[in-house]
């Protein structure tokens, strides 16, 4: 990178979901002059979405891409930097923490802010893209809802599958669990949990392969035992389709530096946004395999502004 633009601030937010903007709407408040990054998703996940019917203050439910517009408002007009650009390049070996964003400017900042989101694994079918957000969802806490006396399918077979399906059983008439292997890799209450559930039924050593619908989902086509001489092709008619194969949490930039679990989600110390490094903090889903809700998102986002606050006080 030749000759980039250089800047420096107090506080710098990667990320526009509802952790970002809330972080951008507190820490503007408190006077840090915050800097907000959007990413190549501006609004976040919300924003491929349509009615969200969960977020606490819309007694009618709002659509994603408005509330998401609202929050950046909000934020916007107290005062808050709010820019396109991504981040591509992060040292933080030593402060002031240095980000470059768009391989071309070089934001040095006290207090970093990084809300940066998970993002769903899908399993690449064209057809999950061709029915987004019309029978094919990867949150059956966000739209389970949605699916009350239907029938769904939950793609999976580890303890996110399972809770989903559970959750989902208590919501719709049928559910089938697809499972690649001949066994599941949930914890064994959970698969006893599952196994006692009169609607739920699991579907072993089972692939989807497409879906089918005029507008929305209206089936599955399913393969068992695929490649084998024993081979079968379903057609299973369904309403709905949940991804339940786990998140990528969008912290790669940072592993050299900061502690991940296993799957990538930075490690915060319990009730807050603090990582193992002074002045970063992690809010929102890329620091929550649990929760994984805007309203959680938010609210972790309002943490980490006030922890960069705290920060920042202590360290002028
Ligand atoms: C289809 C769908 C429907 C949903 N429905 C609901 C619902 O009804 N209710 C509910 O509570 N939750 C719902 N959710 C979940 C909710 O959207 C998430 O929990 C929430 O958006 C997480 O917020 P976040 O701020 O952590 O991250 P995200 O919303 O994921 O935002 C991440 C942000 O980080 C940015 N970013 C990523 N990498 C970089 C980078 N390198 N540089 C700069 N920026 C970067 C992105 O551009 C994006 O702006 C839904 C999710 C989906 C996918």
């Amino acid at each position: 990178m030749s000759n980039p633009i250089k800047e420096k601030v107090r506080c710098l937010i990667i990320g526009s979901g509802p952790a970002g903007y809330t972080a951008a709407i507190y820490a503007t408040r408190a006077n840090l002059n915050p800097l907000l990054f959007e990413g190549i998703q501006p609004g976040g996940q919300l924003t491929t979405t349509t009615t969200v019917e969960n977020y606490p203050g819309f007694p009618d439910g709002v659509e994603g891409t408005e509330l998401m517009n609202k929050l950046r408002e909000q934020a916007v007009n107290l005062g808050a930097d709010i820019r396109p650009g991504i981040a591509t390049y992060a040292d933080l070996s030593k402060r002031p923490y240095r980000i470059i964003i768009d391989e071309e400017t070089e934001v040095e900042t006290d207090a970093l802010i990084i809300a940066t989101g998970a993002t769903a694994k899908y399993l690449g079918l064209p057809d999950e893209q061709k029915y987004a957000g019309m029978g094919v969802s990867a949150c059956a806490t966000c739209d389970g809802f949605f699916y009350r006396k239907k029938v769904v399918v939950v793609v999976g077979g580890g303890d996110t599958a399972c809770e989903e399906a559970l959750y989902l059983s208590e919501l719709a008439s049928k559910v089938y669990l697809i499972v690649r292997k001949d066994y599941l890799r949930a914890s064994k209450a959970m698969q006893q949990q599952v196994y006692d559930k009169l609607n739920i039924e699991i579907l072993f050593e089972t692939n989807a392969v497409g879906l089918y619908g005029d507008k929305n989902v209206e089936g599955v086509y399913l393969v068992k035992r695929q490649g084998h001489p024993d081979e079968e092709k379903i057609s299973l008619p369904i309403d709905g389709f949940f991804l339940a194969i786990g998140h990528q949490p969008n912290s790669l930039l940072y592993k050299e530096w900061l502690q991940t679990d296993e799957n990538g989600y930075i490690i915060t110390v319990p009730g807050s946004t603090l990582t193992n490094l002074q002045g970063v903090f992690a809010a929102g889903d890329v620091a929550d395999p649990r929760y994984r809700q805007a309203i959680t998102a938010a609210a972790s986002g309002c943490k980490a502004a006030i922890d960069a606050d705290h920060y920042l006080l202590s360290h002028k």
